[in-house]
């Protein structure tokens, strides 16, 4: 895996604009706050991050959409509700280290960066890896590394993590993300096919994990790289 160069500065907004501040409020209100996501910081996450930002130009117009929309390298950047319940069940009050698998667009991320302390996030394909990356530091999300490389290894070297989201769906946990995440910690996946997958969410306590569905939802697959 290759560490990228980390840039100091400020989290901005480029698509900081009337209009586009106005979507991203109605979004909250009606994708969001009115389907059941209560926890002010995410709601307030989610309304100051430009969705815009990170999906591809010619499809735009359609930043605001209530559901999953395609990125380069045949990946999608998914639906704003789900990033919300994903982020919303790591329960995270702002110093933790969370574990993102699967960068995507990055807007996954550029969340995360506003809630918690630090996030490793990891990308597969390399041309998404470089355009999320060069967006996250480009909006000043210092508290964001973005790596290149197969996730379901996770990223031991910055273990244990306080959270760990997988954002493509896979049959079963990989067992290095269970093996970095910290006792007390919290891991959200989605489990099943391609046709069917619950989101499950994963409490560790010592040796033990408490398992929870949230919700069905339909993810791109986890791909490993053959060992
Ligand atoms: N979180 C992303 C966002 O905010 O745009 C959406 C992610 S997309 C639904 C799933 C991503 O997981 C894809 O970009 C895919 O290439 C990536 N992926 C799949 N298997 C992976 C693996 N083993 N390691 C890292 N990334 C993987």
């Amino acid at each position: 895996m290759r560490l990228p160069r980390r840039e100091e500065g400020k989290k901005r907004e480029m698509f900081d604009n009337d209009a586009d501040r106005k979507l991203r409020e109605a979004m909250v209100a009606d994708q969001l706050a009115g389907r059941g996501i209560s926890d002010p910081r995410v709601l307030a996450a989610m309304r100051e991050v430009s969705r815009a930002e990170f999906v591809p130009e010619e499809i735009r117009a359609r930043a605001y959409d209530d559901g999953a929309l395609p990125i380069e390298c045949d990946q999608t950047i998914s639906q704003p509700l789900i990033v919300a319940m994903m982020t919303a069940a790591l329960a995270l009050r702002g110093t933790e280290r969370v574990l993102e698998v699967g960068t995507g667009s990055g807007y996954q991320a550029a969340v995360l960066s506003r809630l918690a302390g630090e996030v490793v996030t990891i990308e597969r394909h390399e041309p998404l890896h470089r355009t999320a990356a060069a967006r996250l530091r480009s909006l000043g999300c210092d508290n964001v590394l973005a790596l290149l490389g197969d996730g379901t290894r996770g990223c031991p070297e910055r273990a244990p993590y306080d959270g760990i989201l997988v954002t493509a769906a896979t049959a079963a946990v990989p067992p290095a993300l269970l093996e970095q995440l910290a006792d007390g910690g919290r891991l959200v996946i989605p489990l099943g096919d391609a046709d069917s997958q619950e989101l499950t969410l994963f409490e560790r306590h010592g040796d033990r994990c408490r398992r929870r569905m949230l919700t069905r939802c339909r993810f791109v697959p986890l791909i490993a790289e053959a060992r």
